[in-house]
């Protein structure tokens, strides 16, 4: 079942189920949820431009959804059938009411087809019982107790609580896991704060620094930032350098972005080569107008401006 180790802790007293035969629950209006799904970029966008309502959160807690698993997740229909799933939980409230429906379920579904949007990002959810109260819950579709997520769950991620710990102000250190309010293995058992908060930290570092301006009659500082910026958006993809080889040196001098390889052994017509894949980032004006240039290209312009000027 869908999310079956998430008791609602939504408002619930105490738990024991209809008490007589002819108890029956109160049906809760249909659970509303955002439904969109987006990618680490609008999904920045987003958030960014969100108007974050009194009282702030307080903690965003990290969760897996066990089931589905990262093979059975369809996407839109696994979310709708997720919002069905928790319009039947039944619950009671503080006044001790049967009810039959949550009014709200986690904020995030991070899957590898995206974000998903699921309860609303400004107000409080459902994740852990009796913890949600100034809470935000962010859901890796998968099981993790044998393996740790990885490609774009992972960058997905890494991307939502960085985030959503900067647009609430919250430092990354003081990251949730279900597991620690209960005996549930949540977000499962391969993953240790110690592996994901520094990924998130860092990601959280490059994010700011890409937000700082550099001086417009600086051009030099631009050329670093552009660099700094686009490395921060492939970092992930990047496997490390040797600086000294000359591979690297040349990609270097080509102002290409990489590696994105190892180097290889290859042979060519009989003769032994050494192959390593870089990358060359291409811009274009975001309206479409001018000529696409390469970021050496970028960067000769801008460092040629300030020759001239
Ligand atoms: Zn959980």
């Amino acid at each position: 079942m869908y999310s079956d180790r998430h008791n609602s802790g939504y408002r619930v007293s105490d738990w024991r189920g209809p008490r007589t035969l002819a108890e029956r629950p109160i049906k809760s209006a249909p659970m509303v949820i955002d439904g969109r799904v987006m990618n680490e970029s609008s999904f920045i966008t987003y958030v960014e431009r969100l108007k974050i309502l009194d009282p702030q959160p307080t903690r965003v807690f990290l969760h897996h959804t066990w089931k589905p698993t990262r093979e059975s997740w369809k996407g839109k229909s696994t979310i709708a059938a997720m919002k069905k799933y928790y319009e039947k939980q039944l619950w009671r409230d503080v006044d001790g009411t049967l009810r039959e429906g949550w009014t709200a379920g986690p904020h995030i579904f991070v899957a590898d087809d995206g974000i998903w949007l699921f309860s609303d990002l400004r107000l409080d959810g459902v994740g852990v019982r009796g913890h949600n109260t100034g809470t935000r819950h962010v859901e890796m579709v998968g099981n993790y107790d044998e393996q740790l997520p990885s490609g774009a769950t992972l960058d997905n991620t890494i991307a939502v609580l960085g985030m959503l710990h900067v647009k609430f102000g919250l430092d990354i250190a003081n990251l949730g896991f279900h597991r620690d309010l209960g005996s549930k293995s949540c977000p499962g058992r391969a993953v240790q704060k110690e592996w994901i908060i520094p990924q998130v930290a860092q990601w959280i570092d490059g994010y700011r620094r890409s937000k700082t301006p550099a001086a417009p009659n600086d051009p030099a500082a631009q050329v670093r930032q552009m660099r700094e910026a686009l490395l921060w958006m492939i970092k992930r993809r990047l496997i490390p350098a040797r600086p000294e080889s000359p591979l690297s040196k040349e990609a270097a001098r080509r102002r290409l972005l990489g590696p994105i390889t190892a180097e290889m052994q290859l042979n060519i017509a009989g003769q032994a080569y050494v192959a390593q894949v870089f990358s060359e980032g291409l811009l274009m004006r975001a309206d479409g107008s001018g000529k696409i240039l390469s970021v050496a290209e970028m960067e000769k312009l801008l460092l040629n401006q300030e020759r001239k000027a």
